[in-house]
């Protein structure tokens, strides 16, 4: 057993360097003009793939990391150069996940490259488990998918809401209900394949932050896919079903929550990575602003605020760190961590962003630097992949072993 240590090793620095300098380099300048355009920013991703931060490998040799470290490190660094950018990149892990989370090898095979496409003509994919009437509540979700056993084919049918990539993704990732009477633990996730019929998009969302990440409403309108494209496959879910209905405990969540138990240290890190961007900036600003003939930071109000802001950052990555490590080596959740990681770094990125913002003063509220930017994108931090208090629900949950409502 190695003792313990916090220091990154050689390749995880490497790394964070390497992510930091195209962060740096070619994700920020980009922001402004992305954010403003309101669109998927396809030259950056093509660069991103073109460097081999975009793609299968990229995440293969960062799961590959035996800490769990790499994945967190990477995110807050590419998310520090920006976060619509960021989602953009790497909303497609979140389909990669569930692929991961629910498929078989030879699905994970077939799926996870063509999710990405290649160095020369990337694609991007969609993970599509919110609907209109089922947000928190995964258990209502109305999409069903019926089995055409003539045919070998699943038939979807339903609307999916806030779709990250929803409508300009390949593949697509869709949870579905296959028994509405067992609730979330009747449901399945199924992969429909680029440019599969029946599945449209007519409306892109336009958002508060994070405008540079495409999000969607998806619509699907008796879709099929072949029997092959439910992950996990057909006997594992059947076996899920009849213990279901035989009302045994399940050892397994549904399809939609394995997928974000596996992400949500991921996302903390973005979160962190918007933090930090806007904590070195109000830093550096409150060092070289100067009012009553000193700069601001020597007002112990403005020195105390950066402190607390570098206090929670550094409190919400070692969050981050624990559970991305536990996910990595297969420690179960038991008092929720990956929520509790995901929860303090989501709070932490709309405290600290709100204390940038006012550490600038009217700097602040205008475009002309980029504190408004990442105000405005750290709001998502506690919205999606589970709300703030939908986390909370999981710890007190796991901690107290009560159903609590
Ligand atoms: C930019 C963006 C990208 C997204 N990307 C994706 C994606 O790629 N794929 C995907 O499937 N989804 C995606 N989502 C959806 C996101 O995960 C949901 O918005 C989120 O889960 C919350 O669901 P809801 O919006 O329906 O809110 P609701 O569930 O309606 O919640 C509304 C409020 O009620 C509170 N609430 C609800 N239930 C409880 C409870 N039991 N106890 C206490 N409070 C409660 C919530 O915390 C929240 O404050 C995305 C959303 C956005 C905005």
């Amino acid at each position: 057993m190695a003792e313990f240590s916090l220091d990154l090793s050689e390749e995880q620095r490497d790394l964070r360097d390497w992510v930091h300098g195209f962060a740096a380099e070619v994700v920020r300048p980009a922001a402004a003009e992305w954010d403003a355009r309101e669109e998927a920013p396809w030259p950056v991703i093509e660069s991103a793939a073109k460097v081999g931060l975009y793609g299968f490998e990229f995440l293969a040799n960062a799961w590959a990391d035996p800490t769990g470290l790499s994945l967190p490190i990477a995110c807050e660094e590419l998310f520090w150069g920006d976060a619509g950018i960021g989602l953009a990149i790497m909303g497609t892990s979140l389909a990669v996940a569930a692929i991961y989370g629910s498929g078989t090898p030879d699905q994970l095979v077939e799926w996870v490259p063509q999710c990405f496409g290649t160095v020369d003509s990337p694609a991007v994919a969609a993970f599509c488990s919110t609907e209109p009437e089922a947000g928190s509540d995964v258990g209502a979700m109305r999409t069903r998918a019926v089995y055409d056993a003539a045919a070998d084919e699943w038939v979807l049918s339903g609307q999916k809401a806030y779709a990250t990539n929803g409508g300009i993704a390949g593949v697509h990732v869709v949870t579905a209900s296959v028994d509405p009477a067992l609730g979330a633990r009747g449901q399945a996730a199924f992969v429909v394949p680029p440019w599969t019929a029946g599945l449209s998009s007519s409306r892109k969302l336009l958002k508060l932050g994070l405008r540079a990440s495409h999000t969607a409403d998806v619509f699907l309108d008796d879709v099929r896919v072949p029997g092959s494209c439910l992950l996990g496959g057909r006997d594992a879910l059947e076996a899920r079903l009849s213990r279901a209905r035989s009302g045994q405990r399940s050892q397994s969540s549904s399809a939609a929550m394995r997928t974000f138990e596996i992400t949500r240290p991921t996302v903390g890190a973005q979160a962190l990575g918007v933090a930090r961007a806007a904590y070195e900036y109000a830093l550096d600003y409150a060092k070289t602003r100067v009012q009553f003939g000193r700069p601001i930071v020597e007002n112990q109000a403005v020195a105390f605020a950066l402190a607390d802001m570098r206090t929670d950052i550094d409190a919400a990555r070692l969050l981050v760190w624990r559970a991305a490590w536990m996910g990595r080596n297969n420690r179960p959740f038991a008092a929720g961590e990956g929520s509790m990681s995901k929860l303090r770094a989501g709070e932490v990125a709309v405290s600290v962003t709100e204390k940038a913002l006012q550490i600038l003063g009217g700097a602040g509220y205008v475009r002309d630097h980029p504190v408004e930017r990442w105000y405005r994108d750290a709001k998502i931090y506690t919205i999606f992949e589970g709300t703030s208090e939908i986390q909370r629900l999981v710890v007190s949950r796991a901690i107290s072993g009560h159903q609590i409502r």
